[in-house]
């Protein structure tokens, strides 16, 4: 199989400190050094949370203007997405950044439970969050975390409540949430390619799953994401020294299985979204 593989990369996130690993980036300028290393690396999308100096979740526009616009100068091509995940704020706080029209932004269709709390996406922030991805003309990644959400994501397509073929991401290994199952992981594929035929999709492991998720979606066909965000470690014993290294990682596992990386071109190409900027 020589599908291109597009790698993500998770940089920061709203929960893992510098006391998790120093090597989280927090501030916006920790966050496009770390970027760069990983663009370098070969992660094609960035998948962004923005922090406050004392490291909790923000919500900040301006922080993500500046943190697109370093992005932008520093990583050229690179497929910038914005996380709307709840823990950054509560109900339209979370899709304040949007009229900043990155690229990407992610979107959950459905709630579940998270490790402490419920992660709440009613239908009413739903809908307005994906009105507001089409009014700025931005493509959601539909984030998976139970496969109802795969079918609701199915449901607004053919509905026009999104921009063109969905891309689904599928998250395992929350706790309390989907395990990383390989019948689940197998029923995913087969259920998008069923429902949206020739939908890209990606996989995202939490902690030690990352790389059992990275070896399952690159040897199905599929992209994948990888990042502090998720994960900290190398392995059991080894904090990660970069989100670049964790990117290398995926890399390698791409080589073993006869895929090229994808160029921030080709990725762009695959998700349908509007070339590099010249
Ligand atoms: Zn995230």
């Amino acid at each position: 199989m020589s599908k291109p593989c597009i790698i993500c990369v998770a940089i920061t996130g709203s929960l893992p400190t510098k006391e998790n690993n120093p090597a989280v980036p927090i501030t916006v300028s920790e966050q496009v050094e770390s970027t760069q290393e990983a663009f370098e690396a070969g992660a094609t999308i960035c998948h962004a949370h923005v922090r406050n100096d004392d490291q909790t979740p923000s919500s900040d526009p301006d922080k993500f203007a500046r943190l697109k616009e370093g992005l932008e100068t520093h990583c050229p091509g690179m497929i910038v997405q914005f996380s709307t995940g709840g823990r950054s704020g509560a109900g339209k706080e979370r899709g304040g950044m949007l009229p900043l029209a990155p690229d990407m932004a992610s979107l959950s269709v459905g709630s579940v439970n998270f490790p402490t709390r419920v992660y709440e996406n009613s239908p009413q922030l739903v809908d307005w969050l994906s009105e507001e991805m089409i009014r700025y003309d931005i493509k959601p990644e539909i984030e998976a975390f139970d496969l109802s959400h795969i079918l609701m994501a199915a449901q607004m397509h053919k509905e026009g409540r999104i921009k063109d073929t969905p891309y689904i991401q599928f998250v395992m290994g929350v706790k309390n949430a989907m395990p990383a199952d390989k019948d689940v992981f197998d029923y995913y594929v087969a259920t998008v390619e069923r429902l949206l035929p020739g939908a890209p999709w990606c996989a995202a492991g939490i902690g030690a799953k990352q790389l059992v998720l990275n070896e399952w979606a690159i040897a199905a066909g599929g992209h994948a994401r990888t990042g502090l965000e998720d994960n900290v470690r190398l392995d059991r014993d080894t904090l990660a020294p970069s989100n670049a290294a964790l990117v290398s990682r995926v890399a390698e596992i791409a080589s073993q299985h006869g895929r090229p990386v994808a160029t921030p071109a080709q990725a762009r190409e695959i998700l349908g979204l509007r070339p590099m900027a010249a």
